[in-house]
């Protein structure tokens, strides 16, 4: 009888078997099992018969569909010490797709298909920056980021070019650009928007100093920057400490962010330097959740020696342990990857469930991939992502050095892209065996 099963049994490749899948697009939460064939969801179920297929034992972990990091900057060498690494972000730790936010520009895409995207064994995409310069040395050189270095028709040209890779434009609405062109550069990137229809990524929060003689008030910039924008585009670092967020000095939350809300626009928290504790419990009580996470790592805030040009090489053995002690800081004080947004979202009492679909099923949305990523449905290609839930007495630090308890820390195990697995060895992760030791 087992016989006639086995034989009527489909062929998969891969059982990953027993964990605990979360696909919040298809409303699962349960232990079961993922079979993958030829790159592909091929069943998700109880118990799938295992045939030939190598099996993968992920009893003790969570299996989500694979993790899309929304805020990344991986344009390696070209954008300087800044641009990451685009597999130390992506699978190595445990992140299947990153998007690159405004570091290849009009000029600079085809390096960064042939040099990053093509070479890369995560899943690479863009929003291409609203800049001709691109985001070199992460915006360093204030005076490109004017009007005169935005091309509407380059941008457009650029993405039509390239729309498998391009989701949308980066643009950046904070005090520095703002108190020397007003919104000029914001309009220009959302024409460029418009034309293509694809969505604007506006940071927010302090980027450049302001120019000299020239303060802002800056609860004015989202006053002026909510009506440029449409349904589906996104504001980013609403939980930043620096001037222009969500949240006033004084705490009060900005009076139109409740319009932003009904108006379809959406907020990716943009983790980075920009995580303040306080201002997210402030925005969270006030009922705004974002709609997806992006952790915003690069070379500068990292925090790796030598400015971040470091990493380079170290991609077996020396990590970041021997900075962790060189610097006496905790690694939770900066981001170490997008499961570090969720650990502190999480932290701040957003349920498990609803941080994994920020990170999958909405990410997907924001990109306009939903038929390719986010959930785990038959069919798709096989990008999962396995995390372990670390139990212990863990101490996170926001960039405000404000320290929040939590007793479980999200920590990635391995991922699967297109089919293959990677083991999660980043040298940006912690070594949290140790630390818990
Ligand atoms: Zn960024």
């Amino acid at each position: 009888m087992a016989k006639t099963i086995d034989r009527l049994a489909p062929v998969f490749d891969t059982v990953i078997a027993g964990g605990r899948v979360i696909d919040p697009r298809n409303k699962l939460d349960a232990v079961c099992d993922i079979a993958i064939r030829k790159g592909r969801i091929a069943a998700v179920g109880h118990t799938l018969a295992r045939g030939t297929a190598k099996v993968i034992d992920a009893s003790g972990l969570v299996l989500t569909p694979g993790l899309i990091d929304t805020h990344a900057h991986v344009y390696e060498h070209v954008s300087g010490d800044f641009g990451l690494n685009p597999d130390i972000v992506g699978v190595r730790s445990g992140v299947t797709t990153v998007v690159d936010q405004g570091g290849p520009s009009a000029l600079t895409f085809d390096g960064f298909r042939k040099f990053i995207v093509e070479k890369a064994k995560s899943r690479v995409l863009a929003f291409i920056s609203a800049y001709l310069a691109g985001g070199l040395l992460g915006h360093r050189y204030v005076d490109l980021y004017g009007p005169s270095g935005i091309n509407v028709k380059a941008i457009v040209k650029a993405a039509r070019d390239n729309p498998d890779l391009v989701r949308g434009i980066k643009a950046h609405a904070e005090p520095g650009g703002y108190s020397r062109w007003g919104m000029a550069s914001m309009k220009l990137a959302k024409q460029a928007s418009r034309e293509l229809k694809l969505p604007v990524y506006i940071h927010l929060g302090t980027l450049w100093p302001e120019a000299k003689k020239k303060p802002v008030d800056a609860a004015k910039i989202i006053d002026e920057v909510v009506p440029l924008l449409d349904a589906g585009d996104i504001l980013a670092h609403p939980f930043t400490r620096f001037p222009s967020g969500f949240v006033a000095e004084d705490g009060s939350i900005h009076p139109l962010i409740k319009e932003v809300i009904a108006k379809g626009i959406r907020i990716d928290v943009g983790r980075g330097a920009h995580f303040s504790f306080k201002n997210a419990e402030r925005v969270l009580a006030a009922g705004i959740l974002p709609f997806t996470l992006g952790a915003d790592l690069h070379g500068y805030n990292v925090r790796l020696k030598d400015g971040g040009r470091a990493y380079r090489g170290m991609f077996t053995g020396e990590g970041v342990d021997s900075l962790i002690a060189e610097d006496r800081a905790s690694p939770f004080e900066r981001p170490y990857s997008l499961h570090h947004a969720m650990t502190e979202l999480v932290a701040l009492g957003v349920p498990l469930v609803e941080v994994v679909r920020m990170a999958t099923e909405n990410a997907a949305t924001m990109l306009g991939l939903e038929m390719e990523m986010g959930a785990l449905s038959v069919g798709m290609p096989a990008d999962i992502s396995a995390l372990r839930i670390v139990d212990g007495n863990w101490t996170l630090v926001d960039s405000d050095s404000e320290t929040r308890k939590t007793r479980q820390l999200i920590h990635p195990d391995f991922a699967i892209r297109a089919g293959k697995l990677y083991r999660a060895d980043s040298p940006l992760l912690p070594n949290i065996a140790a630390m818990a030791a």
